[in-house]
């Protein structure tokens, strides 16, 4: 068990001048019943810290509290969140209270997790001693988090608090003793991008070109690939899970389930309008087999398995034009994401800031940066591939490596380890379609005027080279 580091003072405060607000704060974010409002009240007003005249104007109000009959209370303004998202519990963020100095925290905010220095202006404010981070963005009244920084002159190897985290980081695992099994003692966990089979069209991850070819589905292919690196991480040691082994989905709701949520999703801002049928069964549709079941997925992930790594599996593609008569590009190329590029949108999703942070303080972007630069190597040795390269503002280069970018996806947020989200190959590039065709196979074929490996070998054996020799370099 690792050990949490002492926790401060809460920093909600009752004093006579701002008594209303803040008993609308503790109302809010404490407690739910007038009973439980009157005890804390009671409590506070017993505190000996309070100065005399304070204990007693406190005193005199919690009297009162007892012989008036309360207003019921207003319901508590619901906060921002992600879909599907939940309140979040901010006393998460106890564990972490001076684990890092104000410098790092700085630093690793502007570097990584922010789109632009404004993506946290009035959400996350910096003081000279710590972080206040509002707890609900369209509630300023729900009051703040305050994060303690660790003093930067006392930031010294002994001195430094552990870092409450489910995973190991590979220096803190026992040197690769035995070369033919560098990855002992580690326990990865493969997700297998989207859902297979007649998902894929729901999904959108699916096309066919030609009358007699196999439809190119993203989730039974990731699948393929994810089975492969499986047997060949194994052999080196590692002990391997899949998210999901077969073409279904994990989650048990379907978009029938979610019409509720989907229809309270559309209208959640002020002057909405009735949403179209169309639009309805749309959303209805991203919730279940995108926030849904990737949220299973991180249930069973953060709570059941706690792996070292995650390891995201997806295959890329460019605009097909019309589905049903889509177009081969003559584009192919590879990228890795590592979590980072919040926009002030997604931060101001109350729980979305809180895994941030979360993120932020485990210091994932270290290891997933260091694990990526080591697999684009790999990948860029075992595919051949070019680099993507993006030209909006949703993903942000932080090195000069042209196959990583930091971009802000739900898999690598909500997964609380290190996470490599990998995109090779553009599945509507027609040597891909024709690699697809060819499934997989041992050894070389003729693929148009070339030999190539099996696309499926060739993607599972380069992200192997690279994770192994990553952990070579880190255990040792
Ligand atoms: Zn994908």
């Amino acid at each position: 068990m690792l050990k949490c580091y002492p926790v401060p003072l809460p920093t909600y405060h009752i004093t006579p001048r701002t008594r209303s607000s803040s008993f609308a704060v503790l109302c809010i974010t404490l407690v739910t019943s007038t009973a439980l409002l009157s005890t804390t009240l009671s409590q506070s007003a017993s505190t000996s810290a309070l100065p005399e005249s304070k204990s007693k104007t406190a005193a005199t109000a919690a009297d009162k509290a007892k012989t008036t009959p309360a207003k019921p209370l207003a319901p508590p303004k619901p906060g921002v969140l992600a879909r599907l998202g939940k309140t979040p519990d901010w006393t998460r963020l106890d564990a972490y209270q001076r684990s890092i100095s104000r410098t790092e925290f700085q630093r690793l905010l502007r570097h990584n997790y922010l789109q632009n220095d404004e993506s946290a202006a009035d959400l996350i404010e910096i003081l000279p001693d710590r972080a206040r981070i509002l707890k609900q963005s369209n509630h300023p009244q729900s009051g703040y988090y305050d994060l303690f920084f660790l003093s930067d002159s006392t930031k010294t190897s002994a001195t430094a608090p552990k870092i409450l985290r489910y995973w190991t980081p590979p220096w803190k695992m026992r040197p690769a003793l035995h070369p033919p099994k560098p990855l002992t003692d580690l326990h990865i966990v493969i997700d297998p991008g989207h859902i297979g089979g007649e998902f894929a069209q729901v999904e959108e991850r699916w096309y066919r070109i030609g009358e007699n070819t196999l439809p190119i589905t993203e989730g039974d292919m990731t699948l393929k690939v994810a089975r492969i690196m499986q047997r060949n991480l194994t052999a080196l040691g590692a002990r391997v899970t899949l998210t999901r082994n077969d073409a279904q989905p994990i989650t048990k709701l379907r978009s029938e389930d979610l019409k509720a949520e989907a229809q309270k999703w559309l209208t959640r801002l002020p002057g909405s309008r009735k949403p179209s049928a169309y639009k309805l069964q749309h959303t209805a549709e991203r919730l279940f087999y995108l926030s849904s079941e990737i949220r299973t997925r991180a249930e069973q992930i953060n709570n059941k398995l706690k792996p070292d790594l995650v390891v995201c599996l997806h295959f890329n593609a460019e605009a097909w034009g019309n589905p049903k008569k889509p177009d081969f590009v003559s584009k192919n190329h590879n990228h890795i994401l590592i979590n980072g590029c919040y926009s002030q949108g997604e931060i101001k999703e109350d729980d979305e800031r809180l895994e941030l942070l979360l993120r932020l303080l485990q210091r994932t972007y270290y290891y997933e940066l260091t694990m990526a630069e080591e697999v684009s190597k790999s990948m860029r040795r075992g595919t051949g591939l070019p680099p993507y390269t993006y030209t909006g503002d949703n993903a942000k280069s932080v090195n000069s490596n042209p196959y990583i970018w930091s971009r802000n996806l739900l898999a690598n947020r909500i997964y609380l380890c290190p996470v490599i989200f990998l995109e090779p190959y553009v599945m509507n590039n027609k040597e891909v379609h024709a690699r697809v065709q060819a499934g997989d196979y041992k050894g070389i074929r003729k693929i148009g005027k070339s030999y190539r490996l099996s696309i499926y070998r060739e993607y599972a054996d380069s992200v192997t080279a690279g994770l192994v020799n990553y952990f070579k370099k880190q255990r040792n």
